[in-house]
């Protein structure tokens, strides 16, 4: 059996981080990763945060295969066919070292791939873990689904994404359930690139992201997304897999309806679809997260329920783990201490970095939109209602406008619970 000081389950921006930290500090580190290369099973919306990766690729951006530097980021509300936008652009975004770039991730992870590999990580696809082994209690390497495919290491480093296989039976399983899962689909479509900077306003080169709520998910807790990529926009969108099953709407409907909204219907409008992608998104947060180590063991990335949806950050807080186990398990090595209580110095500097912090400050979120659906539905259509009354210009006084405006605002929403919503709001997010 080959032995190595660190193996890495999973090709993911977790895994192959974490196997670059790990070699970094001159360990014999291996990733393990089922599909054909690193990112062919890969799917994200996708913005990549400049912050996170140039801490495990300094100056990427002259290497990497990017797409664009996002410049402005679009919020919005749809209701029916009307829509509310909010946005902020900034042109220092679009010189080094930004602030994020959108990516296609079969194109990405690869190159981070070949970026461990010249730092001394072996690299094997094409092989899939099916568990770790243990001598007593002690974990000592993995089985892959290869004959003779026993691996031998000193630290395992679970980074297989979401659906955390090897996690559970490990017993560091993330608390998986339909309020916790979010279900997405997204398309790439291709467009000129002169056509897509028209219909974005920017100049040549630039990104811009657009985040929609509401009716995007037909009131659903999710989002919908469309990023600029070269030639291609990525649009999908997400939901939480409780209120599909309940509603019996299907991702794929989801995204029809989207694509036919008027706002969203000029932006792809002749394009062309080149891929379709699914893929499930931990949305758990701070109140899903399994503990993040045991003797011989760490947990990174979507394994460990990392994502923060309401900031669209995951591959962030994958990469910033990912690092930081790679070099805790290299101390661990260094000195000696694989106990469980050796492997806890990787939870301590988790929950001392911005990632739990994060991921604590918005615990309460998910349940708050579970027992305030409204704020998915009803506050938009308040919103759009309140908007088209008082931008129509007619010859109705400013004053009585407002005297209207109002009238619809508390007959859609009782004046209590404006303001136990706006507490609860207030409570759940700042
Ligand atoms: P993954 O990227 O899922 O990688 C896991 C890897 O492990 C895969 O390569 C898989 O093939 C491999 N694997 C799994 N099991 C095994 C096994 N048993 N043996 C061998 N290999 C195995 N984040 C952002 O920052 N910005 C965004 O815009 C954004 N948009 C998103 C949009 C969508 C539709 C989705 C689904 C996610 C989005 N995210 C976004 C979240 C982000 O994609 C994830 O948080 C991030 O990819 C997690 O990285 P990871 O390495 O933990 O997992």
């Amino acid at each position: 059996m080959e032995n190595f000081d660190v193996i890495v389950v999973g090709g993911g921006p977790a895994g192959l981080s974490a196997a670059l930290s790990a070699a970094k500090a001159g360990m014999k580190t291996v990733v393990i990763e089922r599909g054909d290369y690193p990112g062919t099973k890969n799917v994200m919306g996708g913005v990549l945060y400049t912050k996170a990766t140039e801490a495990v690729v300094p100056d990427f951006w002259q290497s990497a295969p990017l797409e664009r530097p996002v410049i402005e980021q679009r919020y919005g509300f749809l209701s029916g066919d009307e829509t509310i936008l909010a946005g902020y652009r900034d042109p220092v975004w679009a010189q080094a070292p930004y602030n994020a770039h959108t990516v296609l991730r079969v194109k990405f992870d690869r190159w981070l791939a070949q970026q461990a590999e010249k730092a001394g990580v072996m690299i094997i696809t094409e092989t899939v873990v099916e568990d770790l082994l243990y001598k007593g209690d002690n974990v000592v390497g993995v089985r892959t689904g290869r004959a003779e495919g026993d691996l031998g290491a000193k630290v395992v480093i679970l980074a297989e994404g979401v659906n955390a296989f090897i996690a559970k039976k490990a017993g560091l399983a993330p608390q998986m359930r339909p309020d916790t899962v979010a279900v997405a689909v997204k398309e790439i479509i291709q467009l000129p690139q002169e056509k897509l900077e028209d219909r974005f306003c920017l100049e040549p080169g630039q990104g811009a992201t657009i985040e929609l709520f509401g009716d995007s998910t037909q009131g659903m807790m999710g989002t919908a997304f469309i990023y600029t990529n070269k030639d291609s926009l990525s649009i999908g969108v997400g939901a939480l897999l409780e209120p599909l099953i309940r509603t019996k709407w299907t991702p794929n409907d989801l995204l029809e309806a989207l694509k036919a909204k008027p706002y969203v219907k000029r932006l792809i409008q002749g394009g062309e679809t080149k891929e379709y992608l699914a893929h499930l998104i931990p949305e758990g947060g701070y109140n899903a997260m399994p503990k993040l180590h045991r003797q011989g063991v760490l947990v990174v990335g979507d394994t460990a329920m990392l994502v923060n949806g309401l900031n669209r950050e995951g591959s962030n807080l994958a990469m910033t783990s990912g690092k930081m186990a790679g070099e805790v398990a290299a101390q661990c090595i260094q000195s000696g201490d694989l106990s469980d209580q050796g492997m806890s110095l990787y939870e301590q500097r988790m929950r001392d970095s911005f990632v739990v912090k994060d991921l604590y400050k918005f615990r309460r979120l998910g349940r708050f939109f579970e027992t305030h659906p409204h704020f998915l539905k009803v506050y938009p259509e308040i919103a759009a209602n309140a908007m088209h009354l008082y931008f129509t210009a007619d010859e109705t006084s400013k004053k009585e406008r407002q005297k209207q405006i109002m009238k619809m605002v508390f007959e859609k929403r009782a004046k209590g619970g404006l303001v136990s919503d706006v507490f609860g709001a207030w409570r759940a997010i700042l």
